[in-house]
């Protein structure tokens, strides 16, 4: 008889990278999401988006690639970075997003989405890059926003550590304790946290500031000024 083949752990998707620890366990241990229409329709309007986006930076300047994977078989990563292209002598990393006009307004009154920066700073400080470029298109006004970010030990020992606590748990097939925060109000896995929504809510409320462990660096490498760290942590997808 052939003997059963064991089957590779999930990788790590570069997305997950700011988000919470119990999260993305679920995500490695295979969990399902909540996905609304709302969520499917955004998806593929993203989809869209990014195929014009790219094929906008194709003809502008200097581009090294599009969709080139990143990969880190030591920490079990495996994602694609949107472009790359070199820019006065320097590699930079670029991911784009789209989101709705509401989140434009709060991102361009508070800063970028945790999450987001989160996943681009991943690129930026394991992949060795010069630099990285966060783009956020509205896509209803279609305005854009733009932020520049440079690597950091910091921020790459956290990032790092993060990815190393979440292996153990898929390994022992364990979750972590909840990381609650406002950030559970939009968590699409908060059903396997929560037994109802009034007790997510009160959770929340008596708990809003996401303390995760390690705690954050304290400070961000973006070049231009945003609000305080704590206020950029409660802002994710
Ligand atoms: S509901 Fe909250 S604690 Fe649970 S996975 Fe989502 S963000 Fe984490």
């Amino acid at each position: 008889m052939a003997a059963a083949r064991s089957k590779k752990p999930k990788t790590f998707a570069p997305s997950l990278a700011g988000r919470c620890l119990r999260y993305v366990v679920m995500d490695l241990l295979g969990f399902g999401r909540i996905m609304t229409d709302d969520t499917l329709a955004a998806m593929r309007a993203g989809a869209s988006w990014h195929k014009t986006f790219q094929a906008g930076i194709a003809r502008q300047g200097e581009v090294v690639g599009l969709e080139l994977p990143v990969k880190n078989e030591e920490l079990g990563i495996s994602g694609r970075i949107d472009a790359v292209v070199r820019e006065n002598g320097q590699t930079v990393a670029v991911e784009y997003k789209t989101v709705h006009d509401d989140k434009f307004r709060e991102i361009a009154a508070h800063g970028p989405v945790f999450d987001h920066w989160a996943q681009l700073a991943l690129y930026v400080n394991l992949g060795n890059y010069d630099m990285g470029r966060l783009i956020v298109d509205n896509r209803e006004s279609e305005e854009r926003l733009g932020w520049d970010l440079l690597p950091d030990p910091q921020w790459k020992a956290w990032i790092v550590e993060r990815i190393q606590l979440a292996q153990t748990h898929q390994l022992q097939r364990t979750l972590p304790s909840r990381e609650i925060s406002v950030r559970c109000l939009y968590c699409d896995r908060w059903q396997r946290c929560f037994k109802t929504a009034e007790e997510r809510d009160e959770r929340v409320q008596s708990h809003p500031q996401w303390e995760p462990n390690p705690p954050l660096p304290e400070q961000f490498f973006t070049t231009g000024s945003y609000g305080s760290l704590s206020e950029r942590a409660e802002h994710s997808n």
